[in-house]
């Protein structure tokens, strides 16, 4: 176990790797962030940063060897990039989890391999194989890049009339997944933690809504069953286990909902904090971020006990943030502004948090 004084080297730089450092400053944890971008957010609130390419192996065994543990802000990360890293020092979450985040097809067929379901979906190599797939799937399905895709980017609705080919070529001919459309009722996700010891502590499973494709809310808990939410924790254990998990993880989830009542598909995992946590920085006894600092440390995991009846999270993208001055006039709001320079349509810039008694 490390002790308070020791130093978290974190890859990334972004807005959760700067609540990250704020949160292990709270501990007496020093944070180094390693970051090819200069006006990167935790550059601001770190003891210690490398600016430098992901890729560059003589500044990341630098930065390994100036830290006791390394973790990442980002599912990203190259598989090169950890494996320097590795040979330096530890690197957690253990770096197995990125093979199988990374990739949608092998993501999916993992957790299938826990009994856990997903979406139907079928391996896309080209506009022939999307053909049959979709003859298989039908429609509306849903084109996925297997690597890089986040905030609905990287993705396409195959539906009535669409034109295969072209759709395919939309994506740049890079390989794909096609998933059958799920009707669902509402998205889920459950935060959790894997201590180096195995402990396990979930947040209350949330509820989220999108807005072009971004995060807009996240309100906990979700309203749904006790049964569905015990289950959808114990996925998230599931997939932890397996794993050999130590950190903090999301599982998005979709709540489907017919005559036998309501079941769980599980949608993605991201291996790091995240955005559907943020609420627990105000709304819950340890925040996310202080739970991973605690998890990659090798401490005690802290109480996940949500403050308030109910919890939302509203994040302010773009525009938005314009608005602090009236929500710090708000006495129920509590205020996260990430520090970002620049203001762009669809930048994640703050979040404002209420609790509800
Ligand atoms: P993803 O990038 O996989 O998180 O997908 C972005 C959003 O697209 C999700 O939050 C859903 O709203 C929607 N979506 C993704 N996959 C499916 C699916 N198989 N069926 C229905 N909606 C989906």
């Amino acid at each position: 176990m490390l002790s308070p004084g020791a130093t978290i080297g974190i890859l990334g730089g972004g807005q959760l790797a700067r609540m990250l450092a704020l949160a292990g400053a709270r501990l007496g944890l020093k944070s180094h962030v390693f970051s090819p971008v200069a006006d990167d957010p935790a550059f601001d609130v770190c003891s210690a940063r490398t600016r430098a390419d992901f890729l560059d192996e003589a500044a990341l065994a630098a930065f390994a060897d100036a830290v006791d543990v390394v973790t990442y802000e980002f599912e990203n990360v190259p598989a090169r990039t950890a494996e320097v890293l590795e040979a330096h020092c530890p690197v957690r979450p253990n770096p197995k989890i990125l093979a199988l985040t990374q990739d949608r097809l092998i993501e999916k067929q993992f957790v299938r391999g826990l009994g856990i379901p997903t979406a139907d979906f079928a391996d896309v190599s080209d506009a022939g194989s999307l053909a049959r797939a979709v003859a298989a799937l039908g429609r509306p399905s849903i084109l996925k890049t297997r690597r890089f895709g986040y905030d609905g980017k990287g993705q396409t609705h195959i539906r009535e009339g669409v034109d295969l080919a072209q759709a395919f070529a939309t994506l740049g001919g890079a390989p794909c997944i096609l998933e059958g459309f799920v009707p669902f009722v509402k998205e889920v996700s459950v935060v959790a933690a894997r201590g180096v010891d195995g402990s396990f502590r979930a947040y209350d499973v949330c509820e989220n809504v999108h807005e072009h494709h971004i995060l807009a809310t996240t309100t906990a808990p979700a309203a749904i069953s006790e049964a569905t939410a015990r289950q959808a924790i114990d996925m998230a254990r599931a997939i932890a286990q397996d794993a050999d998990y130590v950190g903090v993880l999301a599982v998005e989830m979709f709540v489907v909902a017919d005559a036998q009542g309501e079941r769980l598909v599980v949608n993605e995992i991201a291996p790091r904090v995240h955005n559907s946590g943020h609420w627990t920085l105000d709304g819950a006894v340890t925040s996310q971020f202080e739970q991973h600092m605690r998890a990659v440390a090798g401490m005690p995991l802290g109480s996940t006990r949500r403050h308030g009846r109910q919890v939302v999270m509203r994040n302010l993208i773009g525009a938005d943030a314009d608005t602090w001055a009236g929500i710090l006039a708000d006495d129920g709001a509590c205020l996260h502004l990430y520090g970002k320079t620049e203001s762009r349509p669809g930048r994640k810039m703050g979040h404002v948090t209420r609790i509800l008694d």
